[in-house]
């Protein structure tokens, strides 16, 4: 028999000192890296032998802690996504901070399950709630919940939405009982999650329908008007507008204010993708750009973006508690809420989304927030702003350089451009030249094409960069333009 059988072994230690050792040295690692980030590359591309190690097969029998821990230093840490550096602005990724760090190690160490009862975890999530509420003046009255991101987020938020405004009960019958088919208008630039909940929420992707955006990659109100007037006329159902607080190609922002006035009209329910331009709301520099999000529905947003937290962070908002619930709430007898004792508790988050076990997301966001305060928060947000701006100049001053996009918040497209005019010539160049860009480790962005010209995104969440490093980014990309059209 396995000797471990016949003791009252566990995963744990019989002695601790060492491992308590090794705790310390990966602290004093992990805080090291995080405060000399600058000094390496921001990435840096997998070598063959690094790949082949994880073909190991799986483990059967343990190895010593120390040894698995020195593994992962030579073989997963310097490989990483690298958006904890400053000069990193591929997508949307945010840096993360310590707070969120320590967050994330006291969370796991406490473990709790935030999926229901009664326990310090709930009074948190619930808290943060709550101040998401006041951050974007909805009713404290709204419900919420904390998901791993904004992809779950406009999950919830749509699926609340066709249930609210099916006419029939969703849950019980089914889709396939509707009587009309339901249909949902956002723009062409909205973020393919949506789509995507649309699709698992049974309506089919041909019902989100997507309305004509205007050159800042707004969306033409009037014509969204227009489309659900016909879809009406065609015997379908609308039943929900999504507006879009900075498009993920460009940081667009759509007229969320008039968005909420045809919901309105149209008695439509109002979901915002506020992904990361949410956060433009707490900066009163900023408000203005997004004015009118506070009339949403429901509003999805990502904490691990311009919250600057780390992976995994998300939040979905929704002004009507009950509609929310009723979405989601299923007790069966062993999920009972008892009156007293561990399975008390008021609010149980399993009754407002997918997700029976859950993590104690919310206590990284509730120390961030506690130790830098909203304010310093939306200081970093606008200085990311006033980043991208600086950007924007420093492309139009530069004659090699062409602008491709308006930089209306934190998101700068633009291309190399020599002395070509040859637009196809110039995609298959910035397509290498973002190659060699991630290759030479001095600075990660991502790209997009719009209007069939291959552009550089550099999308600013990032509460590292100092102004220069835009300036190095602009050296590197002519250095590698020059180099490329030689
Ligand atoms: C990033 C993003 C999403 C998806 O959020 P995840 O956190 O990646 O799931 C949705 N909408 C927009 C506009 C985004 O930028």
């Amino acid at each position: 028999m396995n000797p471990d059988l016949n003791t009252n072994n566990s995963l744990d230690y019989s002695d601790w000192s060492p491992v308590h050792a090794l705790a310390q040295r990966v602290m004093n690692d992990m805080m090291n890296l995080i405060q000399h980030v600058e000094e390496g590359p921001v990435w840096r591309p997998i070598p063959e032998a690094v790949q082949q190690f994880f073909q190991e097969p799986l483990p059967h029998h343990g190895m010593n802690a120390d040894i698995v821990y020195d593994q992962v230093l030579k073989n997963i840490v310097p490989y990483r996504t690298g958006n904890i550096h400053p000069r990193f602005w591929g997508w949307v990724m945010g840096n993360g901070t310590v707070a969120g760090m320590l967050g994330e190690l006291i969370k796991s160490t406490i473990n709790l399950n935030a999926g229901g009862g009664f326990h310090a975890g709930a009074l948190a999530e619930k808290q943060v709630i709550r101040w998401c509420c006041e951050m974007f003046d909805f009713p404290l009255s709204s419900s919420g919940l904390m998901v791993s991101g904004g992809s779950m987020a406009n999950f919830v938020g749509l699926a609340v939405a066709r249930n609210a405004k099916a006419g029939f009960d969703v849950r019980k019958s089914g889709m396939q009982s509707a009587p009309k088919k339901m249909t949902m208008y956002s723009s062409a630039e909205t973020h393919s999650s949506n789509q995507k909940a649309v699709e698992i929420l049974g309506l089919g992707s041909e019902a989100l329908r997507l309305a004509p955006v205007d050159e800042n990659y707004s969306v033409d109100i009037a014509a969204m008007k227009k489309m659900i007037l016909e879809d009406r006329e065609a015997e379908l159902q609308p039943i929900c507008i999504i507006g879009n607080a900075g498009t993920v190609a460009t940081g667009g922002l759509d007229d969320l204010n008039a968005l909420a006035d045809l919901a309105a009209e149209e008695n439509l329910w109002f979901h915002v993708d506020g992904a990361f331009g949410a956060l433009a709301y707490i900066v009163p520099e900023l408000k203005h750009l997004v004015a009118g999000m506070n009339r949403a529905d429901s509003i999805a947003f990502d904490m691990h973006k311009w919250m600057y937290l780390p992976y995994e962070a998300g939040c979905v908002l929704v002004k009507d508690e009950s509609a929310h619930r009723h979405a989601f709430s299923l007790t069966p007898d062993y999920l009972e809420h008892a009156k007293r004792g561990l399975a008390a508790g008021d609010t149980w988050f399993s009754e407002y989304g997918v997700e029976l076990s859950r993590g104690f997301n919310a206590l990284k966001v509730w120390m961030n927030i506690k130790e830098h305060g909203i304010e310093k928060i939306g200081q970093m947000i606008l200085k990311n702003v006033y980043q991208a701006q600086y950007l924007d100049h420093l492309v139009r001053s530069h004659s090699s350089l062409e602008l491709l996009s308006p930089t209306t918040l934190n998101i700068v497209c633009f291309r190399y451009k020599g002395n070509s005019h040859d637009d196809h010539f110039l995609n298959e160049l910035n397509k290498e030249l973002v190659i060699r860009l991630h290759e030479s480790g001095a600075a990660v962005t991502s790209y997009v094409t719009l209007n069939s010209k291959y552009a550089i995104r550099v999308s600013n969440t990032n509460h590292r960069s100092r102004f220069e490093d835009f300036d190095l980014l602009v050296k590197k990309v002519i250095e590698i333009g020059d180099e490329l059209s030689r």
